[in-house]
C-alpha cells in the first residue's frame, strides 16, 4: 500500500515550495547556483545577527544603568540565541565546504537536456518518492521554529 503524503499546511507548503524549486531551476547547474546562493544568504545573514547581538551584548555589559524599558530583548534571549545562532554558523560552514565539492562539477550538455526533461516529468507530480523522501526529513525536524518559541 502506497503511503499517502500529509496534507498538513507545512507540508503543502514545502510541496509548492519543491515544485517550484525544480520548475524554476531544472538545469544542474542552476541548481548548484540556487543552492549556493542559498547557503551564502543564509551565512551571510545569520553572521550579521550573531555579531549585532553580540555588540548589543557587550554595550549592556559596559552601561549596567540600562534601564529595562530599552531592552526589548532580554539579556538571556540574547545570549541563549547566540549559542544557538554559533552552532547554525559552524553548520553552515560545514555545509557551504560541501557546496563547494558539488560546484566543482561539471556536467555536459546532453546531460543537461536530461535534468531539463526530468524535471519536466517530477514538478508537477505531487507523489513523487524522492519529494516524499525529503518531506519525511523535513516533518521529523524537533524543534520547528514556530512551536518552540511560546
Ligand atoms: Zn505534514
Amino acid at each position: 500500500m502506497a503511503e499517502e503524503p500529509c496534507q498538513c499546511s507545512d507540508c503543502q507548503r514545502f510541496y509548492k515550495e519543491h515544485d517550484r524549486l525544480i520548475r524554476e531551476f531544472p538545469t544542474f547547474k542552476q541548481q548548484q547556483e540556487l543552492n549556493w546562493a542559498s547557503i551564502q544568504s543564509f551565512r551571510t545573514l545569520c553572521t550579521k545577527v550573531t555579531e549585532e547581538l553580540q555588540r548589543e551584548l557587550s554595550d549592556r555589559e559596559s552601561h549596567k544603568d540600562i534601564s529595562l524599558e530599552e531592552k526589548n530583548i532580554s539579556d538571556i534571549e540574547i545570549t541563549e540565541a547566540l549559542g544557538e545562532l554559533e552552532s547554525v554558523n559552524a553548520y553552515l560552514y560545514s555545509l557551504e565546504a560541501l557546496m563547494e565539492r558539488i560546484f566543482d562539477t561539471k556536467i555536459s550538455n546532453n546531460i543537461e537536456s536530461k535534468f531539463k526533461e526530468i524535471a519536466n516529468e517530477l514538478a508537477p507530480d505531487p507523489l513523487n518518492v524522492d519529494r516524499l523522501i525529503l518531506n519525511r526529513l523535513f516533518h521529523q525536524t524537533p524543534d520547528f521554529p514556530d512551536k518552540k518559541d511560546n
